[in-house]
């Protein structure tokens, strides 16, 4: 059977056995009774007989506009009042999680409240922060981007949650219900005789469980789901740990409460000032008429759109061209508004517009505000748009107001990119219209070029051309890039055969680095694969290479882990056998080497953090015995100062001689005590995390091997960054004895261009930049057959930085070939002259 299938049983046994499945008790005692809908047969509760249920189609649409509850909140209340009452009756109001899902390897951004606990607190392995809770969860969902404005919906919005985690036996749904009803009297004015309470089924990611969905004066305000069941190919299973999931739009509330004809403007009230600057008109009394019929044109569900605005505007009495210049600018105002308070929420929390995996949609929904601010040619910057949202929102995220400076800049950086995009389309549009183009080739274009269908469709009208642009686009382009990047894989691909070895390998590598001898009995061998029944040799994995040794004198090549097993692979076939003891030896040099890459790569992160910004991540890193690079989310190229900056920040750590910590703690107190960030090198399982820490530097999850103290790492030279993906700057660096070496190879270089040049150390760059300008003379002359110019090089220029960097830059070459470029001009300049 199918999940829908499963879904349609338990939907059918519940409507013959209500109490099975429902709070029934709790509806019964608030006087509700149980109703059959006449038109689409739901099951429903009501206090008053009712023949239909309270679903819009049903029940005639809208009528809370315009009849404000006994209790109207705005936005900010909302949340306070919810807290307050949910507290009274014993739940405990938690801050948000970010809207970056770091710690959920299966998502990139936050898309429920419930989110916040998925997988680890649902599935029961680790406990949740407070139980039972209410949380204020920033949510981002890109798939109705294209209705943000127009129909309601949000990109970023806040789910009110009420969520409990019980064991079967203390699970009560009449509670639960019992409560929500006490917050929909107590805190939004509702009488019971105003709620229309439906039966449903809910199911998802494998789970199940009925629900109740609560209407009220054709709106739905809020879902109640008692995820009760897992999906087994045997049927329902019961789930040791039950979870109440209530979710309730904070937007939508707001909306609700003060009966106002737009969501926007309870759900923004800065939407007002965004009207005075640009001068567009809002009509409360024809929204009032609009609002209602706004579900007709929503892009994702509607087949025509042109045929919807047509019945839209006929239903007004009034013509389509009209209604769109009322509507137009409002929505696209209320969409510049909604996008830049989601921008704000994302880079606050560690995302950046770019081209890589989700994190495109944040560069699409920027684009789209500002082709809007474009179009209309408002005066009014996302920056300033995003500073009164923090403003605003401050009295529940007060940490929207810490990193705001540093949003602008990205914001900025963005604009710079999209108006360079804007330019490049004015000179390759005209050759673009040449062919045909399918919505296919649109969505390319966009995705390699990133010019927007818009642009394509009104330069394509200009000559005649017409180019369907369809009204779902952006959420076709989020959906071509929804598929998360995965990090590299560090398991490898083929198994082998070892699932039936017990126990699991012991690693002994996580406590003392510097163990590097060690017994262990033989479990298996296949081939020259062996595996141990514990080992302090480290397996690839986070980036780090494995280590090399022996096993009773036989060569290991390689490590690697499958599952929990550790599997050393021999150089050839071993004498021992499984059973036998055998002595394992590490070559400590290379472990050592390693370590101090893998401690280095968390300090250098640190810096470029300290030096950037805090929207620094890491992305992946690697680290290799002779170098080691950190992948950092960064909106643009490093410049020269930059990165010295974060070599000399990284040195000033390693001198400062901190002491690592390295601890095992539960997740939850790890999550607690240093926050979603830990998670730098992506999710990580386990109920367990290791914990690395460099105190007031840095804490991250983490399995590597690291060093006890940050002064092991000797120095930090940072080789070389480059730009790898949009969004995504590479740092290549070595530590300690890979510094020296490569330090030694760089001063011999240095020593030998300066004996090339007749100059000393520092006057190298000088004179190299000095014999550049003469080589150019020098091939005109020749080529002219003019006398050659004075070949004598005087220039004494001393230069303090990195002089072969700089010679390298002046020469317009790398430093590995400065030597042989200096000594290929020296001998042109001969050649010239002799010719
Ligand atoms: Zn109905
Ligand atoms: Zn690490």
């Amino acid at each position: 059977m199918s999940e829908e299938q499963i879904k349609e049983e338990v939907r059918r046994k519940a409507s013959l056995h209500p109490e099975q499945f429902f709070p029934v008790d709790t509806l019964k005692s608030k006087g509700f009774s149980r109703h059959q809908c006449s038109k689409c047969q739901k099951y429903f509760w009501t206090v008053h007989k009712q023949d239909v249920c309270g679903d819009p189609a049903c029940s005639g649409g809208f009528r809370f506009i315009g009849h404000p509850t006994k209790k109207p909140l705005d936005y900010i209340e909302v949340w306070k009042e919810f807290a307050r009452i949910h507290e009274k009756l014993g739940y405990t109001p938690i801050k948000r999680y970010p809207v970056i899902a770091r710690w959920n390897p299966t998502t990139d951004f936050t898309i429920a409240s419930i989110a916040a606990f998925q997988p680890y607190v649902v599935s029961g392995e680790i406990s949740p922060p407070a139980n039972p809770l209410v949380i204020p969860q920033t949510c981002l969902r890109f798939s109705d981007t294209d209705n943000v404005g127009i129909t309601g919906h949000h990109v970023a919005f806040v789910m009110l949650g009420q969520h409990g985690f019980f064991s079967p036996k203390e699970y009560n749904v009449n509670k639960y219900i019992s409560d929500h009803l006490t917050w929909l009297h107590e805190g939004m004015g509702l009488e019971m005789s105003e709620l229309t309470v439906h039966e449903d089924v809910w199911s998802g990611g494998g789970n199940l469980g009925p629900c109740m969905e609560f209407f009220s004066k054709g709106l739905e305000i809020s879902n109640q789901v008692y995820m009760q069941y897992e999906i087994t190919p045997s049927g329902l299973k019961e789930l040791n740990i039950k979870v109440l999931d209530m979710g309730q739009g904070q937007e939508r509330v707001a909306w609700f409460t003060q009966g106002k004809a737009s969501m926007y403007e309870c759900s923004m009230p800065l939407v007002k000032k965004l009207r005075e600057i640009t001068g567009v008109e809002y009509d409360e009394e024809f929204m009032r008429k609009f609002t209602p019929l706004s579900p007709y044109l929503n892009v994702g569900e509607v087949k025509d759109i042109n045929a919807a605005w047509k019945f839209v505007a006929e239903q007004l009495k009034m013509d389509v061209k009209a209604l769109k210049e009322k509507i137009l600018p409002l929505a696209a105002l209320y969409a510049v508004a909604e996008h830049a308070r989601a921008l704000l929420f994302a880079i606050t929390d560690g995302g950046l517009p770019s081209n890589v995996g989700g994190m495109y949609n944040l560069r699409v929904i920027l684009r789209r505000a500002l082709g809007f601010i474009d179009k209309y040619k408002w005066k009014i910057s996302l920056p300033e748009i995003c500073r009164w949202h923090a403003d605003y929102l401050q009295p529940l995220f007060p940490e929207l107001l810490e990193n705001l400076d540093e949003v602008s800049q990205i914001l900025e950086v963005e604009k710079k990119k999209y108006v360079a995009t804007m330019q490049k389309t004015q000179i390759i549009l005209p050759r673009l219209l040449e062919k045909k183009l399918s919505t296919d080739d649109l969505i390319t274009i966009y995705d390699s070029q990133g010019i927007a269908p818009e642009l394509i469709r009104d330069e394509a009208a200009k000559i005649g051309r017409d180019i369907y642009v369809p009204d779902n686009f952006y959420s076709l382009v989020a959906a071509r890039h929804e598929i998360k990047e995965q990090e590299t894989a560090t398991e490898k691909e083929e198994k082998l055969p070892i699932e039936h070895c017990v126990p699991p390998t012991k690693a002994l590598y996580f406590d003392d680095y510097e163990m590097a001898s060690f017994d262990a009995k033989v479990l298996e061998i296949i081939d020259n694969n062996v595996v141990l029944d514990q080992s302090a040799f480290y397996p690839t994995s986070g980036g780090q290479v494995s280590d090399r040794g022996t096993l009773d004198g036989a060569k290991v090549v390689d490590v690697f882990k499958q599952g929990p097993y550790i599997v050393h692979v021999l150089e050839s076939k071993p004498k021992f056998h499984a059973g036998d003891k055998v002595h394992g030896d590490i070559e400590f040099s290379r472990r050592l080497q390693l370590a101090q890459h893998h401690t280095a790569t968390h300090i250098v992160n640190a810096a470029a953090r300290k030096v950037l910004g805090a929207h620094v991540n890491q992305a992946s890193a690697k680290k290799d015995v002779d170098k080691a690079h950190l992948d950092i989310t960064h909106y643009d190229s490093l410049t020269d100062e930059e990165t010295a900056r974060i070599e000399e920040e990284a040195n000033k750590i390693v001198k400062q001689g901190l002491k690592t910590k390295l601890t095992f703690m539960p997740r939850e107190e790890a999550e607690k005590s240093f926050g979603m960030a830990i998670y730098q090198g992506g999710a990580v399982p386990g109920k367990q995390l290791r914990i690395v820490s460099i105190p007031g530097v840095d804490v991250e999850a983490c399995g590597g091997t690291h060093l006890k103290n940050t002064l092991d790492v000797g120095k930090i030279k940072i080789l070389k960054t480059s730009k790898v993906k949009d969004g995504i700057v590479r740092i290549v660096f070595a530590a300690a004895k890979a510094a020296d070496k490569v330090l030694e190879v760089e001063k011999n270089i240095v020593d030998k261009a300066a004996k090339l040049l007749n100059c000393d150390m520092h006057q190298v760059p000088g004179r190299a930049a000095e014999l550049f300008e003469l080589w150019k003379r020098a091939r005109k002359a020749a080529q002219k057959k003019q006398p050659l110019p004075d070949t004598i090089l005087k220039s004494t220029t001393a230069f303090a930085g990195d002089i072969l960097a700089k010679t390298a830059e002046v020469l317009q070459t790398q430093p590995e070939v400065v030597v042989k470029t200096i000594e290929r001009f020296l001998a042109d300049i001969e050649k010239f002259r002799s010719q």
